[in-house]
């Protein structure tokens, strides 16, 4: 079977290494390096507590599907890349500024994942939290993982499993012959294939031929790092509060995110850089003596309705893999392990079907 893969993101290499795996001949087109996109570009979280609000929503069983995945497929990716990936799970707090906000906090720890902890005892997992915060949720199973070196990881992965990878050469459109085959037109040349998976990210929407009604939108997304002055450091979970959320890496912490509607701009802006900043410092004043390191944007593949993209569109044989919005990490071993499933033919996880391209009154 040939399988042509557009977009080299997390969830384009992630479906490359489980379908070359598989026995599938794959090539990956990516319009610019490989993991480049908002996979380079995110916070790394794996946070299905934390980020993912509506309990037993299709997105949220989905979510914590993946989450339950992650400590293998990061164990198997790191032995089949030889790339470190850090994945760890230190959990996270959602820290609560007002005690009305403790409340409905506290209501919703009873019937989720998450338990409410005093401040005290917040304080106690995180020291640099301030004294008059008014208690927060802890969601001992969320974590991280360097997504850099993640992106790194699947594309050593799917290389060595036999995948090929063409770099800077965009997928134009894609088409159909009469014999069914799938023809996929770049600027240099024509591929074909008995499969497509379309997994271009925030750019899934901008392919001319039979995905074109795609309907996927960039949200821009602005992140901060931070580097700890000599000596300092602030290991542990990931923390939630004022709007942002800081994510404690190595001798870093990144700072995120702004969400904003304005198209294909992924320029870091003076706006967002304060707006980052003083959120953070509001949750963490000890950070006033960090300095910022780096700046950057990325783009969000977003959905009409919020939930991913994901499964064989109206199209037999032509797969879409795309509207993970802010949860495109954490969801890449569930949506490979689907993808590869509908593909192959076989079960995917009851969940699935709520993600299917058909949902929308359109081509596809
Ligand atoms: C600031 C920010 C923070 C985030 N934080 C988190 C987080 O903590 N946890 C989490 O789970 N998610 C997070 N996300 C979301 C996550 O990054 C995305 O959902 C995920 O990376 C999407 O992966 P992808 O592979 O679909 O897209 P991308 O990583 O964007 O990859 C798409 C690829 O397709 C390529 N491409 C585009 N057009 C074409 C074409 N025509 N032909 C060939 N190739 C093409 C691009 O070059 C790119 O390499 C964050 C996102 C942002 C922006």
């Amino acid at each position: 079977m040939k399988v042509i893969i557009i977009g080299a993101g997390v969830a384009g290499l992630a479906i490359a290494w489980r379908m070359a795996k598989s026995g599938a001949q794959v090539l990956v087109l990516d319009r610019a390096q490989p993991a480049r996109g908002a996979t380079y570009a995110s916070a790394g979280m794996i946070a299905a507590t934390a980020e993912i609000a509506v309990a037993g929503s299709p997105g949220v069983l989905f979510g914590r599907r993946s989450r339950d995945l992650w400590p293998d497929f990061a164990k198997e990716l790191e032995s089949a890349s030889g790339v470190e990936i850090t994945f760890r799970q230190d959990g996270a707090l959602i820290v609560s500024a007002g005690s009305e906000d403790a409340e409905r906090l506290q209501r919703e720890a009873m019937g989720g994942e998450a338990e409410f902890l005093s401040p005290e005892q917040a304080r106690m997992r995180a020291p640099m939290l301030p004294p008059d915060i008014a208690g927060a949720l802890w969601a001992p199973r969320d974590g991280q993982v360097d997504n850099r070196a993640l992106g790194q990881a699947l594309t050593n992965a799917a290389i060595r499993a036999g995948a090929k990878l063409s770099a800077n050469e965009a997928a134009v459109r894609i088409e159909q012959a009469d014999s069914g085959e799938f023809v996929v037109l770049t600027a240099f040349r024509i591929h074909r294939a008995d499969v497509v998976v379309l997994a271009a990210g925030a750019w899934s929407g901008q392919i001319g031929g039979l995905a074109a009604d795609l309907p996927i939108r960039p949200v821009k997304g602005e992140m901060l790092a931070l580097a700890a002055p000599e000596g300092e450091a602030m290991p542990g979970p990931l923390l939630w509060g004022h709007g942002v959320y800081l994510v404690p890496r190595k001798d870093r912490i990144f700072i995120g995110a702004t969400v904003e509607e304005v198209g294909f701009d992924t320029k870091p802006s003076a706006h967002a850089r304060s707006w980052l900043l003083e959120r953070a410092h509001a949750l963490v004043p000890g950070l006033r003596e960090w300095s910022v390191r780096e700046h950057w944007a990325g783009l969000r593949p977003a959905s009409p309705d919020g939930l991913p993209i994901i499964g064989e569109s109206g199209i037999p044989g032509l797969f879409i893999a795309s509207g993970q919005y802010r949860n495109g990490i954490l969801l890449a071993p569930a949506l490979a392990e689907a993808v590869a499933q509908l593909i192959l033919k076989l079960e995917p996880a009851e969940e699935i079907a709520a993600f299917s391209p058909v949902r929308f009154d359109r081509a596809l």
